[in-house]
């Protein structure tokens, strides 16, 4: 009698209690933002990708966090500014796929947002005879991955095209064109935030955690149906489901959810030297080299930009930091990481007389010139300046290659499921970032069932 009485007791006692608690949980859930979907990083394959989302699941909540104050100022804002044509990839290869359909849908899409870019072309010029079969293969290449009206050029036509450039021929682009990569992405930005989207900047996410499957049922009861939390200095937001497109931290981020460091982010720095203003006549359009296939980046070649200047560039440095634009940029952190790497190790040796060629023009401005005499030989030292620099996210296996494809990964337990890590978007990760956000969007539909 007694013993009945007490357990009628404790249960009024528990109902009330959970009665008095289940608001308080429910408020305080309420002050945690909470999202269907979280876009970490915004560059310009997250906000394309938030974009994307956006646009096919309006009635979603969706946002994109960013560590910096403002948008795209790593990889997306701080390179060639080229719109590619698709010419250098293996046909077939997503790389070639997504950046011939990327080319289009950014010009239809700049015009559409009244973005400027300029159609200037590109040649890419051999200037010796030993260079014809590889500027051949890159021809036929490039009809195989339909890039339009490609057109070889003798010497005569290269002059028509650009009088200052010399070579026995090349091969003309015209389609190529030039755009600021990053207002392109901040118009991503926009587009989301109009859709309904939110984004927080200054906000650099330091874990992510997933309450436990088997709590998943009470947790419903009381109103809790966004299971993982995104962490960082700022309050943390709950969501449904995580992507991440983390540029040059992408491996880093990627391990927060249980997923394996390989293939692992290295730093490489291109730098950048500039025409002064009153040369910038020697250049119409893009001039590149023909590409050594031995070597694994394109050459340094001579750029033209949306506000009249022209870059000659970048070329290939191991970076001693992820976001180290300066020669004198450290992180101990990451040097010890890319260093100790066997991945890049094996690359260093491979390419060792090449790596140190480059650390040497970077420093020495009249060796890089004198690479690019080969294509204008009128270019003279006191031609060019100094300029800026980028640091490319490049993704490398434990065997030194470096991964060309693109790589998505979840994770290990609970949060595996319900994340999914963009971990590497290579160049020409800007041309391709529309098409990129489709494929992505449709990963996300796969994966997540939105
Ligand atoms: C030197 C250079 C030249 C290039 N030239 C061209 C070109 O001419 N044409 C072309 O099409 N492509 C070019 N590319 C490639 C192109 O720029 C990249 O493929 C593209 O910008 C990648 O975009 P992203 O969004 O993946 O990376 P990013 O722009 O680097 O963005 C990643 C973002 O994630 C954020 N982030 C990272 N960690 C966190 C965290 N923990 N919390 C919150 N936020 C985080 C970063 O701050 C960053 O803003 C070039 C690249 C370089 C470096």
């Amino acid at each position: 009698m007694l013993g009945k009485a007490s357990s009628l007791l404790r249960r009024n006692i528990a109902e009330k209690t959970s009665a008095l608690l289940r608001p308080r949980l429910q408020r305080c859930l309420a002050t945690q933002a909470s999202y269907d979907l979280v876009i970490v990083g915004g560059g310009i394959i997250g906000l394309g990708t938030a974009r994307e989302l956006i646009l096919r699941h309006p009635t979603l909540k969706l946002a994109v966090v960013e560590k910096e104050n403002e948008l795209s100022v790593h990889q997306s804002g701080k390179n060639s500014g080229v719109i590619h044509c698709g010419i250098y990839y293996t046909p077939g290869s997503l790389k070639a796929k997504l950046c011939v359909e990327g080319i289009d849908l950014s010009y239809k899409y700049c015009d559409e947002k009244n973005i400027p870019y300029k159609k200037c072309g590109k040649i890419i010029v051999a200037v010796e005879k030993k260079e014809l079969p590889q500027l051949e293969k890159l021809y036929q290449r490039g009809l195989e991955n339909g890039v339009k009206d490609l057109k070889i050029l003798d010497s005569k036509e290269i002059k028509e095209v650009e009088p200052y450039c010399e070579g026995v021929s090349a091969i003309l682009s015209p389609n190529t064109g030039i755009v600021d990569w990053a207002e392109v992405a901040r118009n991503y930005g926009d587009d989301f935030k109009k859709a309904g989207g939110d984004i927080y900047t200054g906000y650099e996410v330091t874990d992510f955690t997933c309450s436990p499957e088997s709590n998943r049922s009470r947790e419903k009861e009381a109103g809790h149906t966004h299971p993982v939390t995104v962490h960082g200095k700022n309050a943390p937001l709950s969501c449904r489901y995580v992507v991440t497109c983390g540029g040059l931290y992408s491996d880093r981020l990627a391990e927060k959810s249980g997923c394996k460091r390989d293939p692992r982010i290295v730093p490489f720095r291109g730098e950048y030297l500039k025409l002064k203003d009153e040369k910038s006549y020697l250049v119409n359009g893009n001039i590149y080299p023909v590409p050594d296939p031995n070597f694994p980046f394109l050459g340094v070649h001579f750029t033209p930009r949306v506000d009249g200047s022209v870059w000659l560039g970048p070329n290939a440095v191991l970076a001693f930091a992820r976001e180290g634009y300066k020669l004198t940029d450290v992180n101990i952190k990451d040097l010890i990481d890319a260093l100790g790497y066997r991945g890049l190790r094996k690359l260093m040796f491979q390419y060792f007389t090449f790596g140190i060629g480059e650390y040497y023009r970077g420093i020495i401005k009249s060796a890089q010139v004198k690479q690019l005499q080969r294509y204008v030989p009128s270019l003279k030292d006191e031609d060019v300046e100094k300029g800026p620099a980028g640091v490319r996210a490049q993704a490398m296996d434990r065997d030194g290659n470096l991964v060309e494809d693109f790589v998505f990964d979840g994770g290990a337990g609970d949060i595996g499921g319900r994340v999914l890590h963009v971990r590497n978007a290579p160049s020409p990760g800007a041309t391709s970032s529309l098409a990129i956000a489709k494929m992505v969007a449709e990963k996300v539909q796969d994966r997540f069932h939105l």
